[in-house]
């Protein structure tokens, strides 16, 4: 039975990955090493059979003896890690959650429902580096995918609505705690519905400027209430990291642009951090290369991969199917608001969810773990 390293296992992404592989049962088709930067010699969780004490995730000889080592431990870790890893000779599959080694030439972005193609190509290559992509675009092409394989899209913009959990951990607890702040500083004036709605308003806002260093120590500024339009590093030419992901990820997803000798589909837009808790939404906006009539769209994403649901465009069935609470938990991909828009037939809109921390983040890396094995 094959060896396989799991490093960040406790984390955000982590915790719902282990929660998948009990699901479906992997654990039962490897023999799993669990690996903490943290807690090296504590017990390691119930699904270890051999080891049964966690190992340092530092220590290169404990990970060299894995075939495979999957780690939703982040871009520091693996920064530090993989290249000491590689370099002491090391020939296993490295599957990772994090964006560090998305780009390189010697890696391939999973996301086997869309690329399956991409992968195959990729073991025939001899590729050992397996990196699962960005959330947003993980979960964007689940749904939409359809239309670029039929080579429908001569460009995308995307506006997102990315929930706290993106962040990790760390993060959603932040939202939370400032959600319960807020609410305690008018919880009399709720109570009262005589109460003036601008005191209520009033109170809330001086709270919210008045959030110390601790109680904003994730974001930086408050979420609960709020919104941040910056997600990831500043690239220092008006665009965010999170936002040039959209078009170097999708085109390296779909086997297209620079390393592929054709030319990149363009996708553009605005990554904005809001106070969901789990599930990244996002309206995008697609100039086809031939006018395509709404239902024809809907019929091509529906019968795309089995995951996605269309979601017709109409008022009762979106509050019902088309909200992070409604998508939180499932690998269902609602694709709603179907419609062409006012510049043109060839523009068509469309509204769609995802839970990041499933086919954003956890599922494609098992996915690619069973392909392996
Ligand atoms: P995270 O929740 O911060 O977990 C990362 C590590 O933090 C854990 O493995 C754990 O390591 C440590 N940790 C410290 N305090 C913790 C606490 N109170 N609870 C749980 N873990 C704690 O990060 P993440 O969101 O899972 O992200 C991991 C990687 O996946 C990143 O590279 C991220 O960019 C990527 N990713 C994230 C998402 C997402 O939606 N969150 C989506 C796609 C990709 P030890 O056990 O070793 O201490």
């Amino acid at each position: 039975m094959k060896r396989v390293g799991i490093v960040g296992w406790r984390g955000m992404v982590g915790s719902v990955l282990m929660d998948r592989m009990r699901a479906e049962d992997d654990f039962s088709v490897f023999e799993p090493v669990f690996f903490s930067t943290s807690n090296a010699g504590g017990p390691a969780p119930p699904q270890a059979r051999g080891e049964r004490v966690l190992k340092d995730a530092f220590d290169v000889a404990s990970l060299a003896g894995c075939d495979v080592v999957l780690t939703a431990q982040g871009g520091d870790y693996t920064s530090k890690v993989f290249p000491q890893l590689r370099g002491s000779g090391w020939q296993g599959h490295w599957i990772d959650a994090a964006s560090t080694l998305r780009m390189n030439s010697d890696a391939v972005i999973i996301l086997d429902p869309v690329n399956r193609g991409v992968i195959d190509r990729g073991l025939e290559q001899g590729i050992r580096n397996w990196i699962g992509g960005n959330c947003t675009v993980s979960c964007m092409l689940m749904g939409v995918g359809a239309l670029y394989k039929a080579g429908l899209v001569e460009w995308m913009s995307t506006q997102t609505y990315q929930a706290a959990s993106g962040g990790g951990a760390q993060h959603m607890r932040e939202l939370v705690a400032q959600f319960g702040t807020l609410h305690a500083e008018v919880r009399d004036l709720l109570g009262d519905p005589q109460s003036a709605i601008l005191e209520i308003d009033r109170r809330v806002l001086a709270r919210q400027r008045n959030l110390s260093a601790d109680e904003t120590a994730q974001f930086g500024v408050p979420l609960g209430g709020s919104l941040i339009p910056w997600i990831d590093k500043d690239l220092g030419n008006g665009m965010s990291r999170e936002e040039w992901k959209g078009m170097a990820e999708t085109n390296k997803i779909l086997g297209r642009g620079e390393g592929f000798g054709t030319r990149p589909v363009p996708v553009d837009g605005f990554c904005v951090r809001v106070g969901a808790m789990r599930c990244h939404s996002q309206a995008l906006t697609f100039k086809l290369s031939r006018a395509v009539p709404p239902a024809e769209i809907e019929a091509m994403i529906a019968a795309d991969n089995a995951w996605v649901n269309v979601v017709p465009n109409t008022r009762e069935a979106t509050l019902r199917d088309l909200t992070p609470v409604a998508v939180t938990g499932t690998l269902t991909i609602p694709v709603g608001r179907i419609r062409t828009l006012a510049m043109g037939p060839e523009y068509v809109g469309c509204f769609t969810i995802g839970d990041q921390l499933l086919w954003g983040a956890a599922e494609p890396l098992r996915r690619m773990l069973r392909i392996l094995l």
